[in-house]
């Protein structure tokens, strides 16, 4: 089966799925570390830069030429993360590593997966698969579902989601608008400064629904365009409340038509969801 169809896609979230189901975990008040757990495994931190970390996992001295950020150790039952590894990624590779343990034709003695093999557009076949499985893990369906079915289309109703599943905002804020049937799509925006040194936005990224692309077919925004200090998505960076939730509209020229926006800072970055 090829590796990135939708069909192995499917096959890997429903792995996910059967894992949660199995311990009577489909519950966001079910922690990823408890699964781990109740599937035999114990969480640890550890310098995974060290070099005798490394060389006591593959009990050799031969040298690795990756930064190794996240290990699943079979035999022993385990799942390390690196000590610097973000706190926001934490979560994340220890569902990674999990989709290693769960996923049958992963069955090796360990796994030593880096920062690129932790990111979503690796095109490294397992880890690929290990990264549909923790996004499935972290935020399944079913229960995605109860939160489509509960709750309006709002950045209100994705933080509620990041606070539930422990997810950061942008894995939590991007799943929620590709599996989402209605027309939405969100900005992944930083703060920039204009030639006058006065603070604005410039796009990093962006997702959207299917139903968005099948209206649209195409990004409307350009990647990296600017939106200055008096556009309505920049208002949120001058408000010193992070956290708090701005409802604006914005003009798209591209396609004439008004938008509602949702916006919120959460410290890093600054999130958009249009509609
Ligand atoms: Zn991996």
């Amino acid at each position: 089966m090829n590796t990135f169809s939708e069909k192995n896609k499917e096959r890997i979230r429903l792995l996910a799925c059967e894992t949660r189901s199995k311990h009577h975990a489909m519950d966001w008040g079910v922690s990823l570390e408890e699964l781990i757990r109740l599937e035999g495994f114990s969480c640890d931190e550890c310098d995974l830069g060290e070099k005798n970390t490394i060389e006591k996992i593959t009990r050799s001295s031969e040298r690795i030429f990756k930064k190794v950020k996240a290990a699943l150790i079979t035999d022993e039952k385990k799942v390390l993360i690196d000590t610097a590894l973000f706190s926001t990624q934490k979560i994340f590779a220890q569902a990674h590593e999990l989709g290693h343990h769960v996923i049958p034709e992963h069955r090796e003695v360990f796994y030593l997966c880096s920062e690129t093999d932790l990111n979503p557009i690796t095109r490294m076949k397992a880890e690929f698969e290990a990264n549909i499985f923790a996004e499935e893990t972290l935020l399944p369906t079913p229960l995605m579902k109860i939160i489509y079915d509960t709750y309006p289309l709002s950045m209100e109703t994705i933080l509620l989601l990041a606070e539930l599943s422990d997810v950061p905002i942008l894995r939590v804020a991007v799943r929620y608008v590709e599996s989402s049937d209605k027309q939405c799509a969100i900005l992944i925006l930083s703060i920039d400064i204009d030639g006058d040194g006065n603070p604005g936005l410039r796009l990093k990224g962006q997702a959207w629904s299917a139903s968005w692309e099948e209206r649209y077919k195409k990004e409307l925004i350009a990647d990296f365009q600017f939106f200055p200090p008096n556009h309505n998505l920049s208002r949120v960076v001058t408000c010193e409340d992070v956290g708090a939730v701005f409802r604006d509209t914005i003009r798209l020229e591209e396609v004439d038509r008004i938008f509602q926006a949702h916006t919120v800072f959460n410290g890093y970055n600054v999130f958009a969801l249009l509609f």
